[in-house]
């Protein structure tokens, strides 16, 4: 399986990610929804409008989706319920028509940060199929 270094200079099996340095209010970010286990923030580089990431504190293996195995069940469900109230929040910029709903697994995804993501893009059309 791969394991290279990840484009932000990252490997899968470092300790932490930039990721966790917000979790851990190391590094700002506009924090738009936190649990116990789940942290949602703006998207520091936008695709849309609106685009917000949804996160588990504990990455716990998860350093992208194809890590995930049944005892990850309970925060993956967790996530996508996030992930649907935020698409849902007008007041993030999100419209009634729907947003984007994303994970990129992997380099050839163009997935960057090994800490897993569900990205929430919206407040634009999307075309489909995505790059
Ligand atoms: P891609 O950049 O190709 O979308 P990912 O799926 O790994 O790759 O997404 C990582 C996302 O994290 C990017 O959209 C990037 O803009 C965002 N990001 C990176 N650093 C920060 C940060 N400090 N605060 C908020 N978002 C960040």
């Amino acid at each position: 399986r791969w394991d290279g270094i990840w484009l932000a200079g990252q490997r899968d099996t470092d300790p932490d990610t930039i990721f966790d340095k917000i979790v851990a209010k190391e590094i700002s970010a506009g924090i738009v929804r936190e649990t116990d286990d789940i942290l949602a923030f703006t998207d520091i580089n936008p695709a849309a409008p609106a685009h917000i990431l949804v996160i588990p504190k504990n990455r716990n293996g998860l350093s992208r989706l194809q890590k995930a195995t049944p005892e990850h069940v309970e925060i993956l469900g967790k996530l996508m319920v996030v992930a649907g109230e935020i698409a849902r929040d007008e007041s993030l910029g999100f419209g009634p028509d729907g947003a984007r709903i994303v994970v990129n697994d992997g380099p050839a995804a163009g997935q960057e940060v090994p800490h897993l993501h569900i990205h929430v893009i919206g407040g634009r059309a999307m075309a489909w199929p995505p790059g």
